[in-house]
């Protein structure tokens, strides 16, 4: 059950009233002007302009009636901007990112367009919400997403971002220049094509994403909106979303490479037992060059070093 509420003009409202007149009830609460029931969705019209969806069908719903000019004020599913109607069949620029988490190895961010004619193949594809996806289908799906979509992939390794981050660059900094880039790129390669909307699975409100941008010469704003779980709103943001795990994935294989142990992903206990191993092999500096070195992770495997070293 989900519940939406907007704010809408006058004039918007009318269209709302007559769309949904066949399914119109009597309600003689206060302060309401119309009320209509569908199977799965209750619709309440207020004399403040407030347009109220209630049910399991309130997010399809509101869908239909966000436009630029209306205000979403509240909504139970993804946080973010209010997209148009038929969203997810528009030709979209998503971005996504991976591996901020980990103790191990780099943040990637991606950036993939899907036209709207590409939007049903990439379907076939597989791409649906990443969350969905083991990292091992993700691998195999990958490689076929990026010989077909126009994409940009890019890695941070731990030894640039423990520079940067040493700087004072926070995470979200570190991952707003980084969806900048990736963008800029994809609308680069695109050349005199431009996407409908451009959809960033959002981790940051955007007054603080542009701010962090503001140093930039080239900011990319246009046709741009943020939602979280964007990931599940068009699958330009799912196909970036696995090209970004495939290249953190592919990363990891090379750590495991030069360590000569399996790294773990996420920032567990395990994890901890592993750096200690790897301090103990290589030593401090290698195991730097391989994490992100400020994680309260670090502390904890020196720990595990110092016991087992007395
Ligand atoms: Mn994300």
């Amino acid at each position: 059950m989900s519940n939406e509420v907007l704010l809408m003009k006058p004039n918007e409202i009318e269209k709302v009233k007559s769309h949904y007149m066949k399914f119109k009830v009597e309600r003689s609460a206060p302060g309401v002007v119309f009320a209509a029931k569908l199977v799965d969705t209750a619709i309440t019209i207020y004399k403040s302009g407030k347009v109220m969806f209630q049910g399991n069908g309130a997010t399809r719903e509101a869908s239909l009636w966000g436009t630029s000019s209306t205000k979403s004020l509240s909504t139970s599913v993804a946080k973010g901007d209010m997209l148009p109607a038929n969203f997810s069949s528009l030709s979209v620029l998503g971005s996504d990112e991976t591996g901020t988490g980990d103790y191990f190895g780099p943040i990637t961010v991606a950036a993939c367009y899907v036209h709207a004619d590409q939007v049903e193949l990439v379907k076939e594809l597989g791409v649906k919400d990443s969350k969905m996806l083991t990292d091992d289908v993700m691998l195999k799906m990958a490689p076929d997403l990026m010989a077909t979509l126009t994409h940009s992939v890019l890695v941070l390794k731990n030894e640039k971002y423990n520079d940067i981050q040493s700087r004072g660059w926070s995470q979200g900094k570190i991952k707003a220049l980084m969806h900048n880039q990736a963008l800029k790129h994809v609308l680069k390669k695109m050349e005199t094509e431009k996407p409908t909307y451009i959809l960033i699975d959002q981790f940051a409100e955007r007054s603080i994403y542009y701010n962090h941008l503001k140093m930039e010469k080239e900011i990319i704003q246009e046709n741009v909106l943020f939602s979280t779980k964007a990931e599940q709103l068009h699958v330009a943001v799912a196909a970036a979303s696995i090209i970004a795990r495939y290249a953190f994935l592919k990363e990891m294989d090379r750590l495991t490479e030069i360590a000569n142990t399996p790294i773990p992903k996420g920032a567990s206990a395990k994890v901890d037992e592993i750096a200690a191993k790897i301090y103990l092999k290589h030593g401090e500096e290698f195991l730097k060059s391989i994490t992100k070195w400020h994680f309260a992770n670090t502390g904890k495997a020196i720990k595990i070093v110092n016991k087992r070293r007395f």
